[in-house]
């Protein structure tokens, strides 16, 4: 269901607009979108996944030393 547009050029109209794509925030687009809710996610850094995405090390195999962790 896409949002509703009054009037040409007025701002569509959302039931629910979530800030971040984080884990939280994707979760939430989905469920909201499973109950037939127009919703909109807004997210400031160029992907989703929140900490995933902000906190990538390409190429390492764990983010700390201890080897207990990975
Ligand atoms: C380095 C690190 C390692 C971690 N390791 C683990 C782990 O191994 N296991 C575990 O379970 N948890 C771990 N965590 C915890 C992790 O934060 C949570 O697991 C989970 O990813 C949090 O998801 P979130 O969506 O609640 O928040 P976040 O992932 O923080 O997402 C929030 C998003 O909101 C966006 N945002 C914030 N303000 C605005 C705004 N005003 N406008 C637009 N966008 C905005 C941010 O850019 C971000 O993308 C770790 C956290 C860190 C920092």
């Amino acid at each position: 269901m896409s949002p509703s547009t009054s009037r040409p050029g007025s701002c569509p109209a959302y039931d629910a607009i979530i800030v971040g794509a984080g884990f939280s925030g994707l979760y939430l687009l989905h469920r909201l979108r499973q109950q037939g809710l127009t919703v909109r996610a807004i997210e400031r850094g160029g992907g989703v996944g929140g900490t995933w995405y902000w906190n990538r090390y390409p190429g390492a195999r764990c983010d700390v030393e201890s080897m207990e962790y990975s």
